[in-house]
């Protein structure tokens, strides 16, 4: 029987994003617990038909790195998606709760121990080449909130893009800006599975570091927002600040944690494109100095600038710091799941 409304019971809250809001439910009649994402279209019948049908092709998506999709379905006005729900939640909360908790283990707090980021990366590099040869669809939006952890130590994707209508008529406050986006995303040249790659990037030295990277990155003062070099303007937040706006606001750095402000978006992406990406081993993050050279150089090659240069998941696969020999003494991610 199709999923519908009625069948389905509220259970809790689990998050809200940008484009919707997500319940963990149940499904009464089969007593299946799913996660169940509301996302509000802004779009004429014809256009929900199109992306329910673009949807549907997730049901052949079958991968232990990918969240399993039980079907979606329209509640006017918003569209229905229920999923595997995964009980550990996403990577982002768990790194924002974790060294709130006043746990005593002193070891587990705030930042992810480096031997789970690794076995997440080979994960999330295993989803990635599943959606492309499988699937045929890059992520498109890899970063914490999108990486879920269960407490088999199961770490899945979700929010991929399928569907591109989906994409289109989500009534978002944000406009298809991201600050894990690639450099030639930003510049709106083609981009390939190698932009998701970037995105893991950014999203490992995050987790690695317990905060994101760009946070304290210096931008010049006074330096005037190039909006040319952003292109395309299509891809920019439709409500642009001011330039009266950034020139009375002296800017010391992107900050990004928190509330995030518009200005601070088109600051950051004007710094990704520009400046030298970052780097998992940085002196302002202290415990990052005790990072393998192996783990270090892992980043490096996703995080280069230029997508001709940065690896693709498949060698990525084949780097030293995905090979799980040898390391006896990392605790497994079931282990780690336990322990949150
Ligand atoms: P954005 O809208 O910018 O992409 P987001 O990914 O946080 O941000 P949502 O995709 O709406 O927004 O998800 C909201 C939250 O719901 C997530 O951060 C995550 O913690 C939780 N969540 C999403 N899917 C699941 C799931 N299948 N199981 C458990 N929790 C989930
Ligand atoms: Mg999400």
């Amino acid at each position: 029987a199709p999923l519908q409304d009625s069948d389905l019971k509220n259970i809790a809250e689990l998050g809200m994003g940008n484009g919707g809001s997500v319940m963990k439910v149940e499904h009464v009649p089969s007593g299946v617990v799913m996660a169940k994402k509301i996302v509000l279209i802004d779009a004429k019948p014809s256009v929900r038909k199109q992306i329910l049908r673009e949807l549907h092709i997730m049901h052949r998506c079958s991968s232990p790195f990918i969240v399993s999709f039980f079907g979606a379905y329209l509640s006017e006005p918003n569209i229905c998606i229920c999923m595997e729900y995964m009980d550990k939640g996403s990577f982002d909360s768990i790194y924002k709760t974790i060294g709130s908790k006043g746990r005593p283990n002193e070891a587990i707090s705030g930042p992810i121990p480096i031997g789970i980021v690794r076995q997440l990366a080979k994960r999330v590099l295993g989803g990635l080449v599943y959606l492309k040869d499988e699937m045929e669809v890059l992520h498109r939006d890899i970063k914490p909130s999108n990486i879920l952890l269960n407490s088999e130590g199961e770490v899945k994707l979700c929010d991929f893009g399928v569907s591109g209508e989906l994409e289109n008529n989500v009534a978002k406050t944000f406009v298809g800006t991201s600050v894990y986006m690639s450099p030639e995303r930003i510049q709106g040249s083609d981009y390939s599975v190698k932009s998701d790659v970037w995105s893991l990037g950014i999203t490992l030295i995050e987790l690695a570091h317990g905060c994101f990277p760009f946070a304290d990155s210096e931008v010049e003062e006074d330096t005037p927002i190039d909006l040319t070099a952003l292109t395309p303007i299509s891809s920019l937040p439709s409500s642009l600040p001011s330039a009266q706006r950034h020139s009375r606001r002296k800017s010391r750095g992107v900050s990004l944690q928190g509330g995030v402000g518009t200005l601070s978006i088109l600051e950051l992406m004007h710094h990704i494109v520009r400046e030298p990406p970052p780097t998992l081993i940085t002196p302002s993050v202290p415990h990052s100095l005790e990072f393998t050279e192996e783990a270090a150089q892992f980043v490096v090659y996703c995080l280069k600038k230029d997508p001709g240069e940065r690896m693709n998941p498949r060698d990525l696969l084949e780097m030293g710091w995905m090979d799980d020999t040898g390391r006896g003494e990392e605790m497994t991610l079931r282990m780690w799941a336990g322990t949150l």
